[in-house]
């Protein structure tokens, strides 16, 4: 488990960085608290990742990919209350998305672009209470609390073109939609992409709209800039303790991995 807080969050978090480094024309990280709403008040630390390529593209632009990499300190939608208050091992909600960024990493230092990508892995996404976003009480823990924080602090000028964000790619029968929020705000960006997947026959890209989900990407629609979300919510195992890698396929991480590859190396 990567819980803000914990020594494991600290040791992932060191981790991502010192391999991102390797890689990447620029790693920085930013540092920040966020002291949750309700129960204990309890203060947690975050930290967002961001790893730059290309720091003066020839093609003067940049494009945005991320994901988050904290889990959720509690597996609360788990059948057996018992483990409501374990935290969950996140290997799809978490880990996938972080997987297929950190191979995209290897790529782009391999075969540079001519134009700017920014890995961000965002902290804090998975601390919310359910329903935060649509009561926006204040007595709720909001998600996304990183992704909020990155743009709210990043400087006015940093404006990517479009971003990706991927989360929950790594379900063995994985099957995406169109995500609501990312279509009716960035429906270009969904299309294009979609047309890619079907061009390179990812079949688990489905052409069909999908539920709203608040995920990362809405602190960014909300100010403008077209962030969409590659995510399969239909996963059983979601905040249970059985979100583990052997629910997850190679094959799936694959599939999202080829599309981003081909849409960036076609753009
Ligand atoms: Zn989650």
């Amino acid at each position: 488990p990567r819980i803000p807080g914990g020594e494991s969050h600290v040791q992932c978090g060191d981790w991502l960085t010192s391999h991102l480094r390797k890689r990447a024309d620029k790693v920085w990280e930013q540092q920040f608290t966020y002291q949750e709403k309700k129960q204990s008040g309890k203060i947690y630390p975050g930290r967002n990742i961001i790893a730059s390529f290309n720091l003066n593209p020839k093609r003067n632009f940049r494009i945005l990919l991320c994901a988050h990499w904290d889990t959720r300190p509690w597996a609360d939608k788990d059948a057996n209350p018992e483990f409501h208050s374990q935290p969950i091992l996140g290997a799809n909600d978490g880990a996938s998305g972080v997987a297929v960024l950190l191979e995209m990493a290897n790529i782009l230092q391999s075969h540079p672009l001519e134009f700017g990508v920014d890995i961000i892995l965002f902290d804090l996404e998975d601390l919310g209470d359910y329903g935060a976003e649509e009561s926006s009480s204040d007595t709720l823990t909001p998600f996304s609390i990183g992704a909020t924080y990155f743009i709210e602090n990043a400087p006015k000028t940093y404006r990517p073109t479009f971003g990706v964000l991927v989360d929950m790619v790594g379900d063995a029968n994985l099957n995406i939609p169109q995500e609501r929020f990312s279509y009716e705000y960035a429906g270009d960006i969904v299309e294009k992409v979609w047309r890619t997947a079907r061009e390179i026959g990812a079949n688990a890209f489905l052409s069909q709209l999908g539920p709203y989900i608040s995920d990362d990407h809405l602190p960014f629609l909300k100010r403008g800039i077209k962030v969409i979300d590659l995510i399969d919510f239909d996963y059983p195992y979601w905040h249970t303790t059985h979100d583990t890698p052997d629910k997850c396929s190679p094959e799936s991480l694959q599939q999202v991995g080829d599309v981003l590859v081909n849409f960036l190396y076609q753009y």
